[in-house]
């Protein structure tokens, strides 16, 4: 097919789209087709060397074997026999995350908002057993949560402080790192601690040590729990397997999403024995623990443990924290942070969406989340030569801008 043909298709698509798409947000004019490893294709056939991996998703890059044969082989057995019965990938996928973790229970969903949901249920459930119906949870300021009501009231961003009113109530936000703040929001009603260990959407700001060991001694103290939203820092992403594992502690709850599937919609809530407390019917949903989610998860977490994936992101993650130190003073950036694969430095001027724009027409595919950051998420599977790549790319448009 010529390639003013291919053009013409694309605009078509891309009239299709406006039409019959509600619209969210904006969205580059490409439409994406195709993906594998390190790598996607749109429709025209332009490659894109790809280091927001599905938005921290796509741990083993995309399409990988072990998820399509995961796919195949889980759709041909059985697909989901109804949340009401036990079934065995959710048995088998339960024990390969209890056993890797300090964790001893686990409840499945689908993303990372309704783990979170669940937390925050676990969480008032054993307010109102035990803790004289305390409900409230102090969360972050900045921190990201997801998008259910719930879980967006427990976000921390400023932005979404006036739509969607009235919230759910019962959340309090403290700046990240402030034991002073945290401790003069703990009251009678507090019956959680929430907050991710590594900040993602908020720009990929970490809790100090300090800090964390604090909230552990403070919940063991109140009896209170101290839930780690690890959707974007669990499975390798820091390095470690957990971020938890950084700081030498447990939380009580720990919540999964994003890599868990590798692209598919998988999430996961673990606890602890103590807090095996859910009643009959007090939580649950149709496709929590079904089969094909199972199949695929264990696919995608045994492929990390493997490959010793977790050990390929501490090593990368070096790298590209070499190189930006190697460029910070010709290019002006500053406080280059993170860990792992969870990487973020900051423009000298506001320029993140146009660094962005002209890195995805080079064929590079990163992320700002906030004007002037950038941020740097590749699979786990990223390799020396695509960070080269990569830093290719990102030079020449640091350099034009
Ligand atoms: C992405 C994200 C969520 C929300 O996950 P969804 O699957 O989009 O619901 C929650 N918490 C953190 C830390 C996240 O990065």
């Amino acid at each position: 097919m010529s390639i003013c043909n291919n053009q013409s298709l694309n605009e078509n698509l891309l009239k299709e789209a406006k039409e019959n798409l509600l619209y969210i947000t904006e969205r580059p004019s490409i439409v994406m087709e195709k993906g594998k490893g390190m790598y996607l294709w749109d429709t025209e056939g332009k490659s894109y060397l790809d280091f927001i991996g599905g938005w921290a998703v796509t741990a083993l890059g995309h399409c990988p074997e072990v998820i399509i044969e995961a796919l195949e082989r889980q759709g041909k057995e059985l697909i989901n026999p109804s949340p009401a019965f036990y079934n065995k990938p959710m048995i088998e996928f339960a024990r390969l995350l209890t056993s890797n973790s300090c964790f001893d229970k686990v409840f499945f969903t689908s993303t990372g908002a309704e783990a979170n949901e669940s937390a925050i249920k676990l969480a008032r459930k054993y307010g109102s057993k035990f803790l004289k119906g305390a409900y409230e949870i102090i969360t972050t300021v900045n921190g990201f949560h997801g998008r259910t009501l719930a879980t967006m009231s427990a976000t921390g961003k400023a932005h979404w402080k006036e739509i969607y009113e009235p919230k759910v109530s019962g959340f309090k936000h403290v700046p990240l790192n402030d034991i002073e703040a945290l401790h003069e929001a703990i009251t009678e009603s507090t019956c959680a601690i929430m907050l991710e260990p590594i900040q993602g959407e908020g720009g990929v700001n970490e809790a100090s040590a300090e800090y964390i060991l604090e909230l552990r001694k403070v919940c063991d103290s109140k009896d209170i729990l101290l839930i780690f939203d690890e959707v974007q820092t669990g499975l390798g992403r820091t390095g470690k397997l957990f971020a938890y594992e950084h700081y030498g502690i447990e939380p009580d709850i720990m919540t999964l999403a994003k890599g868990i599937g590798g692209g598919y919609p998988l999430s996961a809530m673990l606890t602890k024995d103590k807090y095996n407390i859910f009643e009959a019917g007090d939580q649950g949903g149709t496709y929590c623990g079904n089969p094909l989610g199972m199949a695929v998860g264990m696919a995608v977490v045994e492929e990390i443990i493997k490959k010793d994936l977790t050990s390929n992101a501490q090593v990368q993650g070096e790298y590209i924290l070499k190189k930006l130190n190697e460029i910070q003073t010709k290019f002006l950036i500053k406080n280059i942070r993170g860990k792992g694969l969870l990487i973020a430095f900051d423009l000298p001027m506001e320029k993140g969406k146009e660094v962005v724009d002209k890195c995805l027409k080079a064929g590079v595919l990163i992320n700002s989340p906030k004007p002037s950051t950038i941020r740097l998420i590749p699979p786990l599977i990223v390799t020396k030569e695509d960070i080269d790549n990569m830093f290719d790319i990102l030079e020449k448009v640091l350099e034009e801008i």
